[in-house]
């Protein structure tokens, strides 16, 4: 029977499964969304049936209703040899992905608290899912570890010192799959290897990271304590002056409603008043819509200011890669951004940017730049499959 790999990816309100074989080719995959909701649904990608989910459906039921679709539909034929399990938060605990057993999913509930709407969830479809699969050996992979080799004076605040080591206040960095990814990505498309290869990785999808990667190694990235920190996201706000929260509580606003709006109206969809969709705002700010235009502006600006930040951490650079959604496919995003880097000696080919890198190895720049600059699709659920192979293979018996 040959070797496969099922990625479980439970998000706060959805759930994603991706199967793969032997060599790490997806076989398939499938997604439930508006869990807990009362519209809750799923669907295998590349079908355009609903797969109708209970009301308030959880993770755990979506992910046996996603099981049993792929077994009748013969998409499982046999039992996984391997799972993993996307997990956000692992504290300073994991540095690396980790065999699950009864003492790690104990640490990941200690972790929780960290990451209140993701590490749960994160828990919930590892208990579904080893009930459903008991004999297989799982695997947690976190968004977190990566960044575990950040030095001290790129992770720590400049807090009272009693607040890191009683609460563990201090910035941890997300999106650690994606950027190793890229990372390594980079080394093969430049012909190094990753240990020789420094590279400065932005992950420009709803949520936004960017990471200076040293030899392989993250010394520096743009998130924090939490996912909010850092660059303009969809509907996050990044960066803001902490004096805010004291000028909003003297406006009556409460604590609450400060969190709910930097998460979720802020970004994109807070300065254009309109959608957090960076496709949609490029159509509009076309159109004549102006404050859609400056949320492309304040974006494009803030993550310029970021790549130079980033060259703090690095005595060389050996190019700087741009994914996800909006650095995949957005040629104006890249050429707005790396217009304003223009002292630092970054510049893009209009031509091959307008191709996405398609015809010159992911590679974007001119003959003149400075530095390479590359568009790679990122392929978080592919390091998780080969992450959680690695460890079954290692953990197997003889
Ligand atoms: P997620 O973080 O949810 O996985 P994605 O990586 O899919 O998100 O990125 C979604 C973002 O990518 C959206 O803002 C979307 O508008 C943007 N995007 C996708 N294609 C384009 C495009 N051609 N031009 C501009 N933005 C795009």
């Amino acid at each position: 029977m040959e070797d496969t790999v099922l990625v479980v990816n439970c998000g706060s309100s959805s759930l994603k499964l991706a199967l793969f074989d032997g060599q790490h080719r997806k076989q398939a995959s499938a997604l439930a969304e508006r869990l807990g909701q009362n519209d809750a649904f799923a669907r295998v990608e590349g079908q355009e049936e609903i797969i109708p989910l209970d009301p308030g459906a959880s993770h755990d039921q979506a992910l046996n209703t996603l099981v049993k679709v792929f077994r009748d539909q013969g998409l499982m034929a046999s039992t996984p040899t391997a799972i993993g399990h996307r997990v956000v938060h692992g504290g300073e605990t994991f540095r690396e992905a980790v065999l699950l057993d009864d003492d790690v999913m104990d640490a990941i509930e200690d972790c929780a608290g960290l990451a209140p709407l993701h590490n749960p969830v994160n828990l919930s479809g590892i208990r579904a899912t080893l009930a459903q699969f008991p004999e297989v050996p799982q695997t947690a992979v976190f968004d977190t570890a990566f960044h575990q080799t950040l030095p001290k004076k790129a992770f720590l605040y400049a807090l009272p010192e009693a607040w890191y080591r009683e609460w563990g206040i201090r910035r941890y960095g997300f999106h650690g799959t994606s950027h190793a990814f890229m990372a390594a990505e980079a080394a093969r498309l430049l012909g190094k290897t990753p240990a020789t290869t420094s590279v400065i990785s932005a992950h420009l999808g709803n949520g936004c990271s960017i990471t200076a990667i040293r030899d392989g190694i993250s010394v520096d990235t743009s998130m924090g304590l939490t996912p909010l920190e850092g660059l303009v996201m969809g509907t996050r706000s990044g960066d803001v002056d902490p004096g805010l929260f004291d000028f909003l509580r003297s406006k009556g606003v409460a604590a609450d409603e400060v969190h709910r709006v930097l998460n979720h109206e802020s970004g994109l969809l807070g300065l254009s008043g309109q959608t957090n969709d960076m496709r949609s705002l490029c159509e509009l700010a076309d159109h004549g819509h102006e404050p859609s235009q400056t949320a492309i502006d304040v974006f494009c600006f803030r993550l310029a200011r970021y790549v130079g930040a980033m060259m703090a951490s690095l005595s060389n650079l050996d190019a700087l890669v741009l994914t996800g959604g909006i650095g995949e496919n957005s040629a104006r995003i890249r050429a707005e951004t790396i217009n304003h880097l223009k002292l630092m000696g970054f510049e893009l080919s209009p031509d091959l940017n307008n191709h996405h890198g398609e015809f010159s190895d992911g590679r974007i720049e001119s003959p003149d730049s400075r530095f390479p600059v590359l568009v790679i699709p990122t392929n978080e659920e592919l390091v998780i499959a080969r992450e959680a192979s690695r460890i079954a293979g290692s953990a197997a018996p003889g």
